[in-house]
């Protein structure tokens, strides 16, 4: 019970400082995209456009969060429990740890995976490869890409770059900020949670690691809040998972 507690504070924390605050900054994805005009037509993006965006907004992240240093005991716990996952299902992985208090992690298209202390503190090893696996399948099964999609077609449709002949730099840094925003901090459905916490489940047996994780992970984030507000849990997403568990 003390145990939940600290996690509801935590959580409380993480609400107040999330990541999306530094995202508002600006960031050059002018280059990623290619131009203007493949803007206006955000619907065509294609998966290298996603994956050279993400590059930025990853080097971006590390660049605006505290990444732990090799010697960090975070970073050699994230680098002892994440040895022998160099890629997954095609995407090369990148690991870092952030010391941070956010209870919460996040995965790019490219393969950018970072973790939060404030989520290492309160999870088990197994539990934490949940939430990986987790992240994992929201890139990989585009529910992040549709994100980014759709922030881009808002944003072109905003600064009227189709009307301006599709030129280069039509985007406002500070619509481009909401665009990084927007790809690592999106916010998704239940449906998408349900899905990506099926490809946990999938990633959590194909490593030989504990499945139960998944669960127990569940359960510890307060409904309605989840990883963030961005990943909705609810007690349902947690038994859907129990019942794959007891399936086999
Ligand atoms: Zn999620």
């Amino acid at each position: 019970m003390k145990h939940m507690k600290k996690t509801a504070a935590m959580m409380a924390v993480a609400l107040a400082t999330t990541l999306v605050t530094g995202f508002a900054g600006a960031i050059d994805l002018g280059n990623a995209l290619g131009s203007g005009t493949k803007a206006a037509k955000g619907m065509s993006l294609s998966d290298d456009d996603v994956r050279a965006a993400a590059d930025q907004a990853c080097e971006w992240s590390d660049a605006h969060n505290k990444v732990a240093p090799a010697s960090d005991k975070y970073a050699k716990r994230l680098a002892k429990l994440t040895a022998g996952l160099s890629s997954e299902d095609g995407i090369k992985l990148s690991f870092k740890a952030y010391l941070v208090r956010d209870v919460n992690a996040f995965a790019m298209a490219n393969g950018c995976v970072r973790v939060m202390a404030g989520l290492m503190d309160i999870a088990s090893d197994d539990e934490i490869r949940a939430v990986i696996g987790h992240e994992i399948g929201h890139a990989k099964l585009g529910h992040t890409k549709a994100k980014m999609r759709t922030a881009l077609m808002t944003s072109a449709a905003r600064e009227g770059v189709a009307a301006t002949g599709g030129k280069a730099g039509a985007i406002a840094s500070s619509e481009l900020g909401g665009l990084a925003e927007a790809f690592v901090n999106a916010q998704f459905s239940q449906k998408e949670e349900s899905e990506a916490d099926k490809y946990g489940y999938a990633f959590m047996l194909k490593h030989k690691y504990d499945p139960n994780a998944m669960v127990s992970m569940l359960k510890k984030l307060p409904a309605g809040g989840g990883l963030l507000s961005s990943h909705p849990s609810s007690p349902e997403r947690a038994k859907k998972i129990e019942a794959l568990v007891a399936k086999g």
